[in-house]
């Protein structure tokens, strides 16, 4: 039997990376969910491959037909905050309410279903983030990022004038260089399961399809060749992965950002590369489907059971 790797795609639109940029009032031009997303469910769709969508909940209420029919195809919606914060770690108490219980409860009406996972904005995690995650009651937290780049993401983000990044460096070094397996997070308001990006040794490179646009073809693909020693894989893709600098009217602003000059066919053509070759020897599922999350809700009703 194939082993398993997961997928997901965090839906950001071109608004959200523009204030990644610095440019804020931004209006959304639609272009993620009216033609990134679409591009997606069809050759997803071609290839029999599901995968997790972690949405923006308010960008997600303005689509419910297509939040719908990712559902309809088989995929997870789970949730990517309320309004996608960039300062996540720094609000107050009712505000992180908001982007993390609330946003659950108003995503599950929407879908239909309870939402499993969630994933922060800009790879911020702290413990009373979690202690949040736990009391929405999520499954999983996709959000660690156990990689050296984490210091060097979050370097460029300060840069860029996000007032409100962590400024814990201690901390991010710890996370930078923490686990890089699932892992049980204890809070004293519940537990749930944390699945960090996966990575590539021996470099702790995080497998993600943005650093494909980065690195040179060759060394990507020579990392991509240990993966099968690590025996936990996922994948992420970004919805602007699917945008084309050559048939999308791109803000210009964002035209600096990886692999958003390229043409659109060629980007198609990478990402079905991807998920045929280097992920071709695996069995693609969405994160609430890996067996280690399966494992641990089954853990979990046991021991509910056994107290009932
Ligand atoms: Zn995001």
């Amino acid at each position: 039997m194939k082993p398993y790797a997961a997928l997901s795609v965090d839906v950001d639109t071109v608004a959200t990376h523009l204030q990644g940029y610095g440019y804020w009032g931004v209006r959304d031009d639609g272009l993620v969910y009216e033609r990134a997303l679409p591009r997606m469910l069809d050759l997803f769709g071609a290839l029999g491959i599901r995968a997790t969508f972690f949405v923006v909940v308010e960008d997600a209420l303005r689509y419910p037909d297509l939040i719908r029919e990712l559902i309809h195809q088989g995929h997870e919606v789970a949730c990517h905050s309320l309004t996608h914060p960039f300062k996540i770690s720094r609000l107050n108490e009712s505000h992180l309410y908001d982007e993390i219980v609330y946003a659950r409860s108003v995503l599950s009406q929407l879908t239909g279903q309870p939402v499993l996972g969630f994933r922060s904005p800009s790879w911020q995690l702290s413990e009373r983030l979690m202690g949040m995650i736990a009391e929405a009651g999520y499954w999983y937290d996709a959000t660690a990022y156990p990689s050296p780049l984490l210091l060097l993401a979050q370097f460029e983000i300060a840069r860029r004038g996000q007032k409100g990044t962590p400024r814990e460096w201690g901390k991010l070094w710890n996370q930078a260089f923490g686990q890089r397996m699932p892992y049980l997070v204890r809070t004293d308001r519940g537990d749930f399961l944390e699945l960090p990006v996966s990575t590539l040794t021996p470099l702790r490179i995080p497998f993600y399809h943005t650093l494909r646009w980065m690195l040179p073809r060759s060394l990507w693909r020579w990392m991509c060749g240990g993966l099968r020693q690590t025996g936990y894989v996922t994948y992420v893709f970004h919805a602007v992965d699917f945008l084309g600098a050559d048939t999308d009217p791109i803000d210009r602003r964002l035209l600096p950002h990886p692999g958003m000059r390229l043409p659109l066919q060629y980007k198609l053509q990478e990402a079905r590369r991807v998920l045929t070759e280097e992920l071709g020897a695996y069995r693609i599922v969405p994160l609430s489907e890996l067996p280690t999350v399966q494992l641990s809700r089954i853990r979990e009703q046991l021991r509910a059971e056994a107290m009932a």
